[in-house]
């Protein structure tokens, strides 16, 4: 996530006229409570809503008809309860009615908000709703079945924000800009080519990434006026956002349609992964979390002034015990309730090491083929020290969480705008390119001194997520024509095959953002997380345009799939299985994957990486070699036969060959 401007100019404004609450710089100065079962627990006969509020000095309750608008139908008091709780029970049922607590502390009525773990919420977000969940299953949720992953390695990621895929006239599909818009099969584009949900089956992906899906305040959900966010303005974590529902008014209809959407992944053999920003929220102002213990849940300055590692105005702080619980019991909702198969954590490295640990722990308890993953950096300076957080250097620490490699895409597409990569022609990235291709880890051939992290920081290989552009900066090919303002068209679409050939070749766990199969342009925008469709949609025609080049993606991906080799899942098997071997022209790194490599049934593989703008010849491993990837196919079953001695390798291109 990159920085929001605009957010940080409003927190500006409120943190100068908003009240400066208490700093707590730990857990010692408030009762904690470690029960399970904040927030509102339903059942036909009665409702309990609990808090954790100590330093409150009353609490109320409000229940009202609607999601917004409106006077309460009732008003209550809630009661004290021990461990700073306060509870209330209503003994009759209150299904779908909606509720807001309101605290007095300090001697002031807060804000109006829903609990912090409200499951359901009326439009905007502004007031929870008492639902009973069990009648927001979809038929057949019961027997909803995960597809099966055998093993992290065998992750392909596709990162989608749920507008962009079908908000596009030419997207052929119904439901645009929804949770439902992803659950449409038999759509096409206007040439007959698949597009949506059939496209991503048709490509080949097996985890579907998906942009921010929880509620979040950007985007006005009483209105349908084409308003766009990333949604990294977190609103209510345990809630779906109300805009990709086709009702955001009934705070069922949210919560049932993201359930719906599950299960068609599942049931068509996607896994789905949600971004979750437990990072920052919003804001500071209206944070539901500061309407409960205000001050408590963020990290501060040593003047008292609300810290900024997230670049967004404001950072949570994961190492206090009730943020970290929060956090623990957020995503076990949503893995449990939503059978969701993987999170990833915006701005992992502003959260603690044994926050990350203690999610992994429990998420794995419940399911062991949940992928965690997150950014291993922040984006401004944090209190905590850098030695407790889930930084890249500390990946070490982490147990079954990955991590995005910088590294690799840097390596690939150029460390700055304007700035050559591999792809590009520049030699001198080549040593962290043989990094991204041992998935970070420790391989006896990398000279880590030239690279680019100076030192391996993955334990094992699925703890990198190999990259070349993602929903932040410049997507791939506009990055690349910023950086090669000389380059043709044709030159820039082989560079954009090249990015991906390496990154669907590397060892580890590779990752595409979504369109970049088919020549996906922002034209040039790089922030685009407030800029309308025009920028960020989908352009489905594209497909037909670039159809070599998705069907090129769709054989690298398939390549992957059937030969365990590119999937090693230790670092000792590629130390033993992975060789590099000296070719002297410096735009070339090329490698053998050895002696039926993870049981694959090719014996031996060459794989050769020419980022350079030449034909250059390239002297092969002995014996006969089948070639199955050049410049502009992938062919499992053989572009040519008995290739030996030295091989043309095309300029920007990849080359596969096995024997
Ligand atoms: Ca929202």
């Amino acid at each position: 996530m990159k920085k929001i401007i605009v957010l940080i100019l409003l927190a500006g404004v409120f943190l100068v006229s908003f009240k400066k609450y208490k700093v707590y710089a730990g857990d010692t100065e408030l009762p904690l409570y470690n029960g399970n079962d904040l927030g509102v627990t339903y059942t036909n006969n009665n409702t309990r809503f609990k808090i954790w509020a100590p330093t409150a000095t009353a609490v109320k309750l409000r229940l009202y008809d609607a999601g917004e608008g409106g006077t309460a139908t009732r008003t209550l008091e809630l009661t004290k309860a021990g461990q700073g709780t306060w509870t209330l029970t209503i003994n009759e049922n209150i299904k779908n009615e909606y509720y807001t607590f309101q605290t007095n502390i300090d001697g002031e009525w807060l804000q109006e908000s829903p609990d912090i773990y409200a499951k359901a919420v009326g439009v905007n977000g502004r007031r929870g709703m008492v639902v009973d969940m069990s009648e927001t299953n979809p038929s057949g949720w019961s027997q909803d079945k995960k597809p099966v992953l055998k093993n992290f390695n065998d992750i392909v990621l596709y990162e989608l924000h749920l507008r962009d895929l079908s908000v596009s006239p030419n997207s052929g599909i119904k439901n645009k800009g929804k949770f439902l818009g992803l659950t449409e099969l038999g759509t096409k584009n206007a040439d007959g080519q698949r597009t949506g949900l059939d496209h991503i089956k048709e490509l080949g992906v097996t985890h579907i990434h998906l942009l921010p899906s929880f509620d979040f305040s950007s985007v006005d959900e009483t209105k349908d006026d084409g308003k766009y966010n990333w949604g990294y303005d977190p609103l209510n974590y345990n809630a779906p956002e109300g805009s990709y529902a086709t009702n955001a008014s009934d705070g069922r209809v949210r919560v049932r349609e993201f359930k719906q959407m599950v299960e068609t992944l599942h049931h068509n053999g996607l896994r789905v992964v949600l971004d979750v920003v437990y990072n920052h929220t919003s804001n500071i102002k209206d944070s539901h979390f500061n309407q409960f213990v205000p001050g408590y849940f963020y990290r501060h300055n040593p003047d008292g002034s609300y810290s900024n590692g997230t670049g967004c105005g404001n950072e949570t702080a994961s190492e206090k015990a009730m943020m970290r619980k929060f956090m623990i019991e957020s995503v076990v909702y949503w893995a449990k309730e939503y059978h969701l198969d993987g999170f990833r954590f915006d701005l992992m490295g502003v959260h603690d090491i044994e926050t990350m640990n203690a999610i992994s722990d429990t998420l794995h308890k419940i399911d062991p083929t949940i992928f965690i993953y997150g950014e291993p950096w922040d984006a401004g300076a944090s209190p905590l020290p850098a030695s407790r957080r889930a930084l890249k250097r500390n990946m070490q620490e982490l147990n079954q969480v990955a991590a995005f490699s910088d590294d690799i895409r840097d390596a690939i597409r150029g460390p700055q705008v304007k700035a050559k990569g591999f792809v590009s022609g520049e030699t001198g990235s080549r040593e962290t390119i043989k990094f991204g291709i041992v998935g970070s880890t420790q391989h006896p051939q990398v000279n880590y001194t030239i690279t680019r992290s100076k030192a391996p920081w993955a334990r094992e290989p699925y703890q990198t997520i190999n990259y070349a552009s993602c929903h932040d900066d410049n997507c791939l090919y506009d990055r690349l024509k910023l950086a090669n303002p000389e380059a043709t068209q044709n030159q820039l679409v082989q560079m954009d095959k090249l990015a991906n050939a390496i990154v669907f070749t590397s060892q580890g766990v590779p990752f595409i953002q979504a369109g970049e199969e088919f020549i996906r342009t922002k034209k040039g925008v790089a922030n685009s997380y407030n800029k309308p469709d025009s920028i960020n949609q989908l352009d489905w025609s594209l497909k037909t345009k670039y159809y070599n080049v998705f069907k090129y993606y769709q054989g690298l991906i398939a390549l992957r799939k059937h030969h365990a080799a590119f999937r090693m899942p230790s670092t000792a098997m590629i130390q033993k299985h992975l060789q590099f071997f000296e070719v002297k022209a410096p735009g070339i790194v090329a490698y053998q994957l050895l002696d039926n490599a993870n049981s694959d049934q090719w014996k031996n593989i060459v794989v050769v990486l020419n980022g350079g703008k030449e034909v250059t010849s390239v002297v092969l491993p002995k014996g006969k070699w089948t070639l199955v990837a050049d410049e502009n196919q992938v062919n499992e079953k053989g572009i040519r036969a008995n290739v030996s001695g030295s091989v043309q390798i095309a300029p920007t291109a990849a080359y596969v060959l096995f024997q």
